[in-house]
């Protein structure tokens, strides 16, 4: 567990929504990580983060430019694929730039093993993570998907806040067809967890602590945290961690911000991992033996998920009490 850059007890805690309209419609949240980005980026520093490639795989890229940039915004719920992002870190930090570095938290907590303790000119956002699904799920989903189209998939919005709002959760793959299929299936899988990474179901930073300078997130229960504040374009939860970010946080101009409370903050990954679900082997074996059809129908549709949903709510609270 890496947790040296933690100086507060709690964190300090903020609700955040961009002042641009575009930017919140164009990120999961509130647009922090816009907010954040460009002050590295307008400095001369760089960014890292996450970025749905022409393949529809999640990778890891490094961004000089807001062109750059703006391919990491929005939320990929894949697994992202690091590549050798590390060394190219450690490259710019030896050359004396600025590196604001964003993913998941066991992504931080590994770039900062990997940089060691000479790391002043590196900041770090980490994400409030319920867990990363296979790719290898999801590109079967779109397989499958494509097959019932007749046409190639070329764009996939995990949760599409532009025509739903911010709390709805419904994916929208393009076809080149011209063809658009709404759907919730792989976000239903996503939910029943049986889907994600082994190392998800005893994650270390399920907690309001963090390895990230700070610590980012949707803001479920924004109506009690800030009322007044929620428009269903979405607010970022923003969790700050130690003095430089709180000092980096103040001289953000483009946000609105709103202090809150942590206890009114509090979602189930800031309390403790989703259990392994007991059916985790028999949902493997059907995707490894079966057509995606029938994965989907037995796992996606929204009785399964009502029902692993229930499980897993009884499964935490015997992990919690
Ligand atoms: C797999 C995953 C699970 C999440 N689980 C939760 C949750 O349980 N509760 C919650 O409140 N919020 C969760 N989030 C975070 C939330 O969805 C937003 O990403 C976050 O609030 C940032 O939003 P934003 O508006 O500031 O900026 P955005 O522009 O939406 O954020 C983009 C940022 O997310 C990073 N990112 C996107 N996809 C990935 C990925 N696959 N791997 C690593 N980094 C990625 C980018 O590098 C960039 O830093 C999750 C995000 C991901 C990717
Ligand atoms: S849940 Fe934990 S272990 Fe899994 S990807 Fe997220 S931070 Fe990493």
């Amino acid at each position: 567990m890496t947790f040296e850059n933690i100086e507060f007890r709690e964190p300090l805690v903020y609700a955040v929504k961009h002042k641009n309209m575009d930017v919140r419609m164009n990120s999961r949240s509130g647009g922090f990580f816009t907010s954040i980005s460009d002050l590295f980026i307008n400095d001369g520093g760089v960014v890292y983060g996450c970025v749905l490639d022409n393949n529809l795989d999640a990778v890891h890229m490094r961004a000089t430019t807001q062109f750059e940039r703006d391919r990491m915004m929005g939320s990929k719920y894949i697994q992202s694929n690091i590549g050798d992002m590390f060394k190219k870190v450690r490259y710019d930090l030896d050359s004396g730039k600025r590196v604001l570095f964003t993913g998941t938290s066991c992504q931080v907590a590994g770039l900062l093993n990997y940089i060691g303790d000479d790391n002043s000119k590196l900041f770090c956002v980490d994400i409030v993570c319920h867990g990363v699904p296979s790719p290898k799920v999801f590109h079967n989903y779109i397989q499958w998907q494509e097959i019932n189209m007749k046409s190639k998939c070329i764009g996939f919005d995990f949760r599409n806040k532009k025509e739903f709002g911010w709390n709805t959760h419904i994916e929208t793959l393009n076809f080149a067809n011209g063809s658009k299929v709404n759907s919730e299936i792989f976000k239903n899988l996503f939910y029943a967890h049986q889907c994600i990474r082994p190392s998800c179901y005893s994650c270390a930073y399920k907690s309001i602590l963090h390895p990230g300078d700070i610590t980012i997130a949707d803001y479920w229960g924004i109506d009690k945290a800030a009322p007044g504040f929620d428009d269903n374009k979405g607010v970022s939860l923003v969790l700050v961690n130690n003095r430089t970010a709180e000092r980096l946080f103040h001289s953000l101009t483009d946000i609105e911000v709103r202090k809150c409370r942590i206890e009114d903050s509090m979602q189930p990954p800031l309390e403790a991992p989703f259990p392994e679900p007991v059916n985790r082997s028999e949902f493997w074996d059907d995707l490894n033996c079966r057509d995606f059809g029938y994965v989907a129908a037995k796992y996606g549709n929204n009785d399964a998920i009502h029902k692993a949903k229930h499980m897993i709510k009884k499964l935490l609270r015997k992990s919690l009490y």
